[in-house]
């Protein structure tokens, strides 16, 4: 699993606080969790450094709206500059053509352009009543055509006869005639792929084009390519010219990346995204959605919200470096209660940040309940300050006064004793990991 954009800015967004406008630093700070998370949900190098440069120099000295932390404010940037990147509109597939409008579909070969081509059939059918012909100029492998038809038996559209021994471009010329004289609204040219982009594929390619003069040229990528993906939407918008992306299996990935890239790099919109195999699995595809996606959005917003509201930013700060080197006293532990009250709960914050499931049980594991909290600020409020600075010099008789300044008694002390020391352990471990736990914990 990948952490999530917004759990990275959401361990540093503490450090940009209390100022007026964002400064070069707070953004620099920011944008390297961007650009790693960017990375990681596979979008490819050129882009990301594009798009940071883009956030750079929108974010660097903008205004703090009062009301915002700088923080959201970045998240918020990147939020927009996402949605831009990918387009702020929906893009439909325009058949405002002369009939036979035709579509010609490209792509590497096991992109999906056959099932595509059977989805887009299908959907122009049945939800604008057009009359659709799909053909299939797949000379290359041998079931292609056959897997057309079939798609074609199945969806209740028509398909071009298959005769052997043409190639594609003669299959492409026949095809429009027949779409011609069948009086169709739209025809859609599967091509044949190869495995990579090669001159054959692309000289075959622009030959179609040539032939067919095609309305629309879509080229149908898979959603999990990688690092390629701005490689093999520029070879194709360069050398074939394309009108628009299709990105297919976005079911099964969760990143999103490779329509960042394609989008950037060719200006084309991704008109539709397939998500499965079956017919009806071809959805519109919305730009805020895989923004979202990227970066990760949940509660984060909300959680910032509210911890913006309650907190002493710059004292959680310090709390953070505490607890970083190790050095949680039962002052700090009053603190934190007080801070978790506020936020409604320890429950209440841990189940606002991702990835922070398995820290709560163990914190409510260690006794802190949200009905324990109150008896337990009690008990530290009946403490010198020199005993709450050295929790571990408590003996028997100070035990026995503050249990009777707090009300309790001695066996609720050790229960709090022993769950600061878990935490505090807890709290060292984690700083000793890089701090990340701690830093968002204290950051609250
Ligand atoms: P082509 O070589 O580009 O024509 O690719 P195909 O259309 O033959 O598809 C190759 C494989 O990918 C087939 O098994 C399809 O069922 C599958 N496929 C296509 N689109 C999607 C999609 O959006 N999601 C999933 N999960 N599988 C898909
Ligand atoms: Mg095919």
């Amino acid at each position: 699993m990948f952490e999530s954009l917004q759990d990275r800015l959401g361990s540093i967004l503490n450090g940009l606080t209390g100022r007026g406008a964002l400064s070069d630093s707070d953004v620099s700070a920011a944008l390297r969790e961007v650009r790693r998370a960017l990375l990681e949900a596979d979008v490819s190098l050129e882009v990301v450094r594009s798009f940071t440069d883009r956030v750079r120099s929108k974010a660097v000295g903008a205004e703090i709206v009062k009301s915002i932390k700088p923080g959201q404010m970045v998240v918020k940037l990147v939020h927009d500059e996402l949605v831009a990147t990918l387009g702020s509109d929906q893009v439909a597939i325009d058949l405002n053509a002369p009939s036979p409008v035709t579509i010609m579909m490209v792509g590497l070969q096991g992109s999906g352009k056959t099932t595509t081509t059977g989805k887009i059939a299908k959907r122009l059918t049945e939800r604008q009543k057009k009359r659709v012909l799909m053909a299939s100029l797949d000379t290359r492998r041998p079931a292609a055509q056959e897997q057309l038809r079939i798609l074609g038996e199945q969806t209740g559209v028509a398909t071009l006869p298959i005769i052997a021994g043409q190639d594609p471009v003669e299959i492409a010329a026949r095809a429009a005639q027949a779409a011609r004289l069948g009086g169709y609204d739209v025809l859609i040219l599967d091509t044949a792929g190869r495995t990579h982009i090669d001159e054959p594929l692309m000289v075959e390619m622009a030959e179609i084009k040539a032939k067919s003069a095609p309305h629309e040229i879509l080229l149908v990528a898979d959603s999990l390519t990688g690092q390629d993906a701005v490689n093999l939407a520029r070879s194709f918008d360069e050398r074939v010219g394309i009108s628009g992306i299709v990105l297919t299996r976005v079911d099964g990935d969760g990143r999103g990346g490779a329509a960042l890239s394609m989008r950037a790099v060719t200006g084309k919109p991704i008109k539709l995204i397939g998500t499965g195999e079956k017919m009806d699995a071809l959805e519109d595809f919305h730009p805020a959605r895989i923004a979202d996606r990227i970066l990760g959005m949940g509660d984060i917003v909300s959680l910032v919200e509210r911890a913006a509201e309650n907190i002493d930013a710059e004292k959680a700060a310090a709390m953070a470096k505490k607890m970083q080197s190790g050095k949680f006293d039962l002052n700090d532990l009053a603190d934190q209660i007080g801070q978790m009250q506020k936020l409604g709960g320890m429950g209440g914050v841990m189940g606002m940040m991702p990835g922070m499931a398995k820290m709560k049980d163990q914190i409510s594991a260690a006794g802190l309940d949200d009905k324990l909290l109150k008896r337990q600020l009690a008990i530290i409020s009946s403490m010198t300050k020199w005993e709450r600075e050295n929790p571990d010099l408590l003996k028997h008789s100070r035990k026995k006064r503050i249990a009777a300044g707090s009300g309790t008694d001695s066996a609720d002390i050790n229960k709090l004793l022993k769950m600061h020391r878990q935490m505090a352990d807890m709290m060292k471990a984690m700083g000793g990991k890089g701090g990340k736990g701690a830093g968002i914990m204290g950051k609250l």
